[in-house]
């Protein structure tokens, strides 16, 4: 395209639809114009729908596949989540939004892993006073205080609305934390998934038991023990981290749990707050303050956040468990989840509290066995419902304009609860399983009655989208990349346990990697890096050398075979040079592993961990994935519109969107509308080039 032109055009397009649009505010505005509405409901299946379509069980998501409103849609390489919504705001592949996987490392610090979507760093500088370190945030000594940097790079498709006065109300969006600031004040927009909880991390639940003798944190919370005496116990509940101490240290929060002498209930005294429950029961949100401490010259700090407790078990072994402490939407301080700021106020006024955190349904507990599995189901339900409330404050101040609500249920539900197969489930029993993929059948239909009524609201005068980031399959089989690579001579020597947390003078005896012999390793859940020399800090191999190898291992990697029954384990192997293209391809993993259907990278590989096996069974509850290659998994897109675009791809969204409010598509955005059909030179014979 032209790049000339399309600007000339956006301009146009800017005027025409200032016009229409005049400056709103997150109060909405009366009036009709152009609606469109996009619902995004993470993770549902291409597969699933078309089956239960077929069988007439989402009946409103078929009258829209009837009406020629349905096509898979093509999702990203890879499909993990972040990447995948990265590619929806931008329009863009990896190479231009720079997020490749979950997971990214720093060449720099040749093995120095990260959060890809967002970074936080931490304030070297402050001024010193006794225990604390202040950061001086003005000049001369502008110091940084500690912040989290969203890192997704290239221009959201709401720029673009937002230049045009295109009012846009934004819901739980992934890859958007912190959120994107809105320069013309069209945008009202709640970030979701990458939203940390109070405490910095991803979700951190506390669970306290009776049976805890050794209090420990593991991936996604900590247990505690319980010590009863009289049935009164004494706990803590553990805070932000005051990083204005010197030695930064946690902040607290004392609780005091009454335990009945035989009944099954009990009573927890927090701050201000008393919450009586019984065995099986949820509280509410709770509001807990926590205080950090500043010199004697400076007011201390509160920090608020809300947690619920569960109250797992009273008697024999008390157990209570304690959701990650979520940023309080009544009162979130400097913690900014929402564009504007005041946003977030805004919806808690009519709806009190409810999850701000990105990961809401608490799959770690269930991991952990925190959770049994009914115990998640009810969680994550609960979750479902605050959405639905929050998708009703939603519509209820929407009268035109752009439209997004997210949904996470249909991606972690399915995580823990689809198994489609006779094959036999990782911890289930047969007819667990099939009950299991029953309650995500069941969720399908509960979207498809939302999809119904939102067509029965908005059907005559909205464009209306449902569409999904990638779909969904079994995960029975785990492959240890790094394992594999160090089997075969790629990472050295060949006992290495482990890529991280190695210092140098120490190779030889604590079976680390050692560098100066390594040259390709594994990070996250499909990326594979080649050890560069003059991009990696203990890069060895060659540029000149890199294409032989890449070739090599393209090729060893497509040709293993399980063990097990000898099925093909990788469908595809991806050479980021050839798939990515833009500013960011140089950070790239070299290679992208895209595993088959039932396969998927190990859960100690992802961040350099080796096993004694390659291939072994995947013995989680989360037991079904889809970071896989990008052809196995495809998302959906369906619509009130004809989708007359052949084979519609996540990153042609953006485009759709701004074609809807007659706003050009920059250069950067490489798709075209769903509701074009293909350009005549392309369809001619049928075929596409
Ligand atoms: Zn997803
Ligand atoms: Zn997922």
């Amino acid at each position: 395209m032209n790049r000339g032109k399309a600007t000339a055009i956006s301009v146009c397009a800017c005027v025409a639809i200032s016009l229409a649009f005049t400056l709103t505010s997150c109060d909405g505005k009366d009036g009709v114009s152009k609606k469109v509405i996009v619902i995004g409901m993470d993770g549902l299946d291409a597969l699933l729908c078309e089956r239960l379509m077929d069988r007439g069980e989402l009946p409103h998501l078929d009258a829209l596949r009837q009406a020629g409103g349905y096509k898979p849609l093509a999702t990203t390489i890879p499909p993990q989540s972040p990447v995948a919504w990265a590619s929806f705001i931008t329009g863009a592949n990896p190479g231009v939004h720079g997020i490749f996987d979950f997971i990214h490392r720093n060449p720099a610090r040749q093995y120095a892993p990260y959060y890809s979507a967002a970074e936080t760093v931490g304030s070297e500088d402050g001024w010193e006073v006794g225990d604390h370190k202040i950061p001086l945030t003005f000049w001369p000594f502008s110091h940084h205080p500690t912040q989290t940097l969203l890192r997704r790079e290239g221009t959201p498709f709401w720029d673009y609305l937002d230049e045009a006065g295109v009012p846009m109300w934004i819901y739980d969006i992934p890859a958007n934390y912190p959120p994107s600031p809105s320069k013309h004040g069209h945008m009202c927009c709640l970030s979701g998934m990458g939203t940390p909880d109070l405490l910095g991390t991803y979700g951190t639940y506390q669970y306290f038991a009776e049976d805890v003798f050794v209090p420990k944190e593991e991936g996604g919370g900590m247990r505690k023990s319980l010590l009863f005496r009289h049935n009164e116990a004494a706990a803590t509940l553990v805070g932000p981290r005051n990083s204005y101490l010197k030695t930064p240290a946690d902040t607290e929060v004392s609780f005091t749990v009454y335990r009945h002498p035989t009944n099954a209930t009990a009573r927890i005294d927090l701050q201000d707050q008393t919450v009586v429950l019984k065995e099986g029961e949820w509280s509410e949100w709770c509001k807990v303050s926590f205080e950090m401490e500043m010199p004697a010259f400076l007011p201390n700090k509160d920090v608020r956040g809300i947690c619920r407790f569960y109250l797992q078990e009273v008697h024999p072994t008390f157990r209570l468990y304690v959701t990650p402490i979520n940023i309080d939407p009544s009162d979130p301080g400097d913690q900014k989840v929402t564009e504007p700021a005041d946003f977030i106020t805004d919806i808690s006024e009519r709806l009190g509290l409810f999850y701000t955190t990105g990961f809401q349904e608490d799959h770690k507990a269930l991991s952990n066995g925190i959770f049994a599995d009914s115990e998640f189901a009810h969680q994550a339900d609960y979750v479902l419902t605050e959405r639905m409330n929050l998708l009703q404050f939603a519509i209820e101040k929407y009268d035109e304009g752009f439209l997004f609500f997210y949904f996470s249920s249909t991606d972690v539900q399915a995580h823990m609860f689809w198994w489609d197969s006779q094959d036999e489930h990782p911890l289930r029993s047969s007819g667990e399983a099939s009950r299991y993929h029953r309650s995500i059948v069941d969720l399908y239909k509960r979207m498809d009655d939302l999809v119904g009524e939102l067509l029965q609201r908005f059907g005559e005068e909205a464009t209306i989208m449902v569409m999904s980031d990638h779909g969904f399959c079994n995960f029975r089989r785990q492959f240890n990349l790094n394992t594999w690579l160090r089997d075969n001579g790629y990472i050295q020597p060949p006992e290495c346990r482990k890529l991280t947390g190695c210092r140098r003078r120490f190779h030889d005896r604590c079976h680390h990697v050692n560098w100066s012999r390594t040259t390709a390793y594994g990070l996250g859940l499909n990326g594979l890096y080649v050890n560069l020399e003059g991009r990696e800090r203990d890069g060895i191999v060659a540029p000149e050398e890199r294409d032989a190898l890449l070739n090599e291992l393209s090729e060893k990697l497509l040709a293993i075979r399980d063990p097990l029954d000898g099925q093909p384990v990788i469908a595809r192997v991806y050479r980021t040079d050839e798939v990515y293209w833009g500013p960011f391809v140089a950070m790239a993993p070299d290679l992208i592993v895209g595993y088959h259907r039932g396969y998927r990278a190990s859960w100690a590989t992802t961040l350099g961990d080796m096993t004694d096996k390659v291939i072994s069974n995947n013995n989680s509850a989360w037991s079904a994935d889809h970071c896989i290659a990008a052809e196995e998994v495809p998302g959906v897109i369906f619509s009130n519109r004809p989708i007359l675009h052949p084979e519609p791809s996540l990153i042609d969204l953006a485009p759709t969107i701004l074609g809807e409010f007659g706003v050009s598509p920059p250069e950067t955005m490489s798709g075209r509308s769903v509701f074009d059909p293909a350009p005549v030179a392309m369809t001619w014979n049928g075929d596409r080039e």
